[in-house]
């Protein structure tokens, strides 16, 4: 392509709220703009690195005999109501009613589309099925940002396993593991893999595929030791032993004006170190208050809080919720002698005595509580974040947490929409069972921006040959110079034929502007024709990643061009 012809709106600034590198060079150099919040027109270069990617993304689903389908964006409410999530889904699903008054899901996601359309298959035989698209999702996400990074309309490769058993997912499930490795690695990213959250997909387990990056939005907690990793929402570590003394047979209760905060009861005359309080969090889950308690150095982590309950939507409760139903303000609250509530505890306090908390009383507090005697329907489980510097449970070696953009998710989904939805085969005893699904997702547009957030310098992008927009550019120092234009359109004609993706700078502008506007898109080799080169039979060839310049004689340029590209694709 020549470059006087296409639409490329570099600019010299990035947008004012552009703090993602990636969005930043993405908009200057002209891939992108926004719409509106959270919604990206792809300009003519921007696409193509969409297109080079999803290619990638469909190569390493062809290779596990994977087949695409292109489904409906807009989906009837019934099947989500019918799985369960069009509750679940909350305020992150865009809904609509047509002129009938039908309700109309935009999908984010398709379980239940798959999901009935493997009611046609009907026994074992069938089985496995592996199914994918590569198409636009919706999510009314609450805070869009960061360009490319969170948005709410974007196209993702979302695929399906489907199988007999347990056995059949593990090796779907498996096979896309192994698949995802490879695509990332084919698009530069040094993805890692990571245990997460199913969140509401559901499930039995899930795998993050994770870039360190500080534009991500994920925290991973990585041991560097034994490689142990796991996202926050879901990361374990050892809790060093406290030795408690046994305490009073039932707890006291003792005045502590003023005292609202851990730090406060800390200093307090007769307080208790942080260790050795119970933070007592007010949640409302679906609607219905619970209590969330941790040690007092410890942190909620609200995930874990919704995974161990089930429930689609927590929220903190109002000071007015929390004051009308256990009468007291936050900082004054505990959960002894509470009854009418889950009570939500973390494994850390498990068999601790001799413990400070809230009494439910303003300036009031309670010591000497014993965690399984005081608190005695508590449910024990995993509510706490995991922070740097903490000790690894598997190896005894410091932990430490990774800003993390999350490029893949794989799930291993069991039954719950083939049960939901109705999606069974005859096994070989003739028996009928629910299929055992998987689901799999790599965002498209997602990923082109983690590509940018790890190969960038300050005078633009770095593709890597797989997904550059273009592979070489060829740049004509003087417009003037027929010879110079001559020999580019010689050079240009030659490696269109061997295949190469070449841009042409043939534009009337000065050569800093040409070569500053090359670099900034992050065209991967620069083949330079000027007046002076030329006059000695040569060209001057660039790689845009080290900036090293080498002279090459024209009759050598298209072969040299075509190995270092073919060879780094
Ligand atoms: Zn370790």
């Amino acid at each position: 392509m020549r470059w006087s012809k296409l639409f490329i709106p570099t600019l010299r600034d990035a947008p004012g709220d552009a703090e993602a590198v990636s969005h930043q060079l993405l908009v200057r150099g002209g891939f992108i703009r926004q719409l509106h919040a959270g919604h990206y027109s792809l300009l003519p270069l921007g696409l193509k690195v969409h297109h080079k990617v999803a290619d990638i993304v469909r190569g390493g689903m062809d290779d596990i005999g994977a087949q695409e389908f292109t489904l409906p964006a807009m989906h009837p409410a019934s099947l989500w109501q019918q799985s369960g999530r069009w509750d679940a889904m909350g305020e992150e699903m865009f809904r609509l009613v047509d002129r009938k008054g039908a309700d109309i899901a935009m999908g984010m996601t398709h379980e239940e589309i798959f999901t009935t359309l493997a009611l046609e298959v009907n026994s074992y035989k069938e089985l496995p099925q592996i199914w994918y698209q590569i198409q636009t999702k919706f999510r009314d996400e609450a805070r869009p940002k960061s360009g490319l990074l969170r948005v709410r309309e974007f196209d993702m490769k979302d695929s399906y396993s489907f199988d007999v058993d347990e056995a059949g997912l593990e090796a779907s499930f498996a096979m896309h593991h192994d698949a995802y490795v490879k695509i990332f690695e084919q698009l530069s990213l040094p993805a890692f893999a990571v245990e997460a959250s199913s969140g509401a997909m559901g499930g039995s387990g899930s795998v993050e595929f994770m870039v360190p990056s500080p534009a991500g939005e994920d925290d991973v907690v990585c041991c560097r030791s034994c490689g142990y990793a796991a996202n926050v929402e879901r990361a374990r570590s050892k809790v060093a032993e406290i030795t408690d003394e046994t305490g009073p047979s039932t707890p006291e209760s003792f005045p502590t004006p003023g005292v609202r905060t851990i730090a406060a009861l800390a200093d307090f005359d007769g307080g208790a170190p942080p260790d050795r309080q119970l933070k007592t969090m007010v949640m409302m889950l679906d609607g219905d208050m619970a209590l969330a308690v941790v040690r007092g150095d410890h942190q909620l982590n609200v995930q874990k809080l919704q995974d161990a309950s089930s429930a689609n939507d927590v929220r903190p409760a109002t000071s007015e919720e929390t004051v009308e139903r256990l009468g007291a303000n936050p900082g004054s609250l505990g959960a002894v002698g509470v009854t009418g509530f889950r009570v939500f505890v973390d494994h850390a306090l498990a068999g601790r005595t001799n413990m400070t908390t809230g009494a439910n009383r303003d300036d009031w507090h309670l010591r000497g509580v014993s965690v399984e005697r005081d608190l005695a329907d508590a449910e024990f489980v995993d509510l706490r974040e995991i922070t740097d510097g903490e000790t690894c449970a598997d190896c005894d070696e410091p932990l430490t947490v990774v800003r993390c953009i999350e490029v893949g998710h794989i799930f291993k989904l069991g039954t719950k929409y083939s049960d939901s939805l109705g999606a069974g085969v005859l096994d070989p005893d003739g028996k009928a069972r629910p299929i055992v699904m998987g689901s799999y997702g790599i965002g498209i547009g997602r990923n082109l921006a983690a590509i940018a957030e790890t190969h960038f310098d300050d005078r633009g992008l770095i593709w890597p040959v797989a997904v550059a927009p273009y592979e070489v550019c060829i740049t004509i120092v003087n417009m003037k110079d027929s010879d110079s234009i001559d020999a580019a359109e010689g050079l240009y004609q030659e490696l269109r034929r061997c295949g190469i993706d070449v841009l042409l700078d043939d534009r009337d502008a000065r050569p800093g502007v040409k070569f500053a506007d090359a670099e900034l898109i992050g065209v991967p080799f620069r083949i330079t024709v000027g007046p002076k080169a030329l006059a000695d039979g040569e060209v001057e060839l660039t790689a845009r990643a080290d900036g090293e310049s080498d002279r090459i004689a024209v009759g050598d340029i298209v072969d040299i061009a075509t190995d270092l590209v073919v060879g780094s694709r």
